[in-house]
């Protein structure tokens, strides 16, 4: 069985319960098929293991049987297929276990957007098939030195492995911290686990079991998605409870930046645009404000300014701001607005209204389409990231690489990537967005006002701020030797 050294580059089996292209809800799926690409660029052998989605064994390619795991009290035969993801040569594997995964909806949510009654006992099978993985099977020559968990699906992994003596490094990251995979004492019964894990040192959390904490607690090291956001997250405001261990973990918690891949998100190569252009050919941007209003239904005019808007609907992105916004935003006759997202209910039914009140100037889709994000980054003019917190934020780092200037809270990656405008940040040519403080309105506004002030009285300055943007290299090559030298810390600190 073959392990590499840190000489040959690191063995790093990747967990996650998303990836792009095979399944994606949110910014972890786009993490988890960039980063171990990324580390295989270094030179390190990155390996991708999710489970086997309906939609994941459709588009893996060279899709074979690798081991019949015959695990103890499961429903039906569990058994490992490999492959490789479609787009690229990232060895992927997928856990085929019918009974948990084999349905339609969402990796965690049914058609009608209800959690999966048993996600407890779906990602508890997925953990235990990392730990299994982790410790090496007769029938794969290869085990990883690093296992690196992803957010509360896979935190039972690094829980599990904890007891072995020959098991890889745990790395743990939490890309959201509200996020926690928090179920009550009748289930932790229910899945059998050890009850010694029935503790504040292990998984217990306020009375109830928290598969986030476990993965905190119990891998090596752990790290959140940009610098910000670990400051954040210990403390009171931003922990969502879990502030203490962070800040008891010390250097052994840190933010590491998520990053941007380029294949799939520049303007220059991106095929879903009417248009591609680049730093030096901005002007073709205006082909592809037209073919999203045409797109959205709106009327085509290159002089209005479209702010777009992509995400979760969610609190936590500040759509409500946005929709809070709306009648000040629309007495301006200048402006289009498009919104695409799926979430809430009471959010979607309230955009959707507000939709029909206003055909020429708002226009909203819900559902999620891959290639309709890429012409809202590249045809609007301005980004709207309001959110209350962001770990990273993906769609503001596409925004600066297709010239779109983003409007955003200061916080968390947010905060992290994109530079204020202001007189100074102006003249020394640094400036790329705007940011404001307070999560309200007056402050949205009061930042919106600055943006359109530039637009319409400096265009010079506001293409200077397109240029800035677009000249950014928030690729992952930087992150992902910052994730080499944690994995190697993490290896290193078990001796
Ligand atoms: P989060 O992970 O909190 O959802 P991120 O900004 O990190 O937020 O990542 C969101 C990712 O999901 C981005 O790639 C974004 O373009 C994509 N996305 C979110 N909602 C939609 C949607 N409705 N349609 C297309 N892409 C979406």
């Amino acid at each position: 069985m073959t392990s590499a050294s840190a000489r040959d580059g690191q063995a790093v089996l990747f967990a996650s319960s998303e990836a792009h292209p095979l399944i994606k809800t949110g910014g972890l799926a786009d993490v988890a098929a960039s980063l171990p690409t990324a580390l295989r660029e270094l030179g390190h052998d990155a390996r991708l293991i999710l489970p086997a989605y309906p939609q994941a064994k459709r588009l893996v390619r060279e899709l074979r049987v690798l081991s019949e795991l015959g695990l103890k009290n499961t429903q039906g035969p569990v058994t490992l297929l490999g492959g490789l993801l479609p787009d690229r040569d990232l060895p992927v594997y997928l856990v085929d276990a019918p009974a948990y995964f084999c349905r339609e909806g969402n990796p965690y949510t049914d058609v009608s957007g209800h959690d999966w009654g048993d996600n407890p006992e779906r990602f508890l099978l997925f953990a235990r098939v990392l730990a299994r993985v982790s410790l090496g099977l007769p029938t794969i020559d290869w085990r990883p030195e690093v296992l690196h968990c992803n957010d509360w699906q896979t935190g039972l992994a690094p829980v599990f492995l904890d007891r072995y003596e020959e098991r890889p490094a745990t790395i743990f990251t939490v890309h959201n911290v509200a996020y926690q995979g928090l179920f009550d004492r009748a289930t932790f019964d229910r899945l059998a686990l050890p009850p010694a894990l029935w503790s504040i040192g292990a998984v217990e959390f306020h009375q109830r079991m928290s598969f986030l904490k476990g993965g905190i607690v119990f891998a090596d090291r752990t790290n959140t998605v940009s610098p910000t956001y670990a400051d954040e997250a210990r403390t009171s405001a931003f922990g969502c409870g879990l502030d203490g261990l962070l800040r008891q973990l010390g250097s052994r918690f840190r933010g590491i930046l998520n990053g941007v891949d380029y294949r799939q998100w520049d303007p220059s190569r991106d095929v879903s645009l009417v248009q591609r252009y680049d730093r030096d050919s901005l002007e073709l941007k205006t082909s592809n404000k037209l073919a999203l209003q045409r797109l959205f239904d709106l009327p085509h005019d290159e002089h209005s300014i479209v702010l777009g808007h992509i995400g979760r609907l969610v609190e936590q992105k500040g759509i409500d701001l946005i929709l809070d916004l709306l009648p000040k935003l629309l007495e301006r006759g200048d402006l289009q607005i498009v919104v695409q997202g799926e979430g809430d209910r009471s959010l979607q039914q309230r955009l959707l209204e507000q939709a029909a009140r206003h055909p020429a100037q708002l226009s909203v889709r819900i559902g999620y389409d891959e290639s309709r994000a890429h012409l809202i980054e590249a045809g609007s003019d301005i980004f709207l990231m309001p959110s209350r917190f962001e770990p990273c934020g993906l769609n503001q780092m596409y925004s600066l690489r297709y010239g779109t200037v983003p409007i955003a809270r200061r916080t968390g990656g947010l905060a992290d990537t994109i530079v204020d405008t202001n007189a100074n940040t102006l003249s020394n040519g640094q400036a790329t967005g705007f940011l404001f403080d307070e999560a309200n309105t007056d402050a949205l506004w009061a930042a919106i006002e600055r943006a359109l002030a530039l637009y319409r009285d400096a265009p010079d300055s506001w293409r200077q701020l397109m240029r800035t943007g677009m000249a950014q290299d928030l690729s992952w090559e930087a992150s992902a030797q910052r994730y080499q030298d944690f994995y190697q810390e993490a290896i290193d600190a078990r001796g």
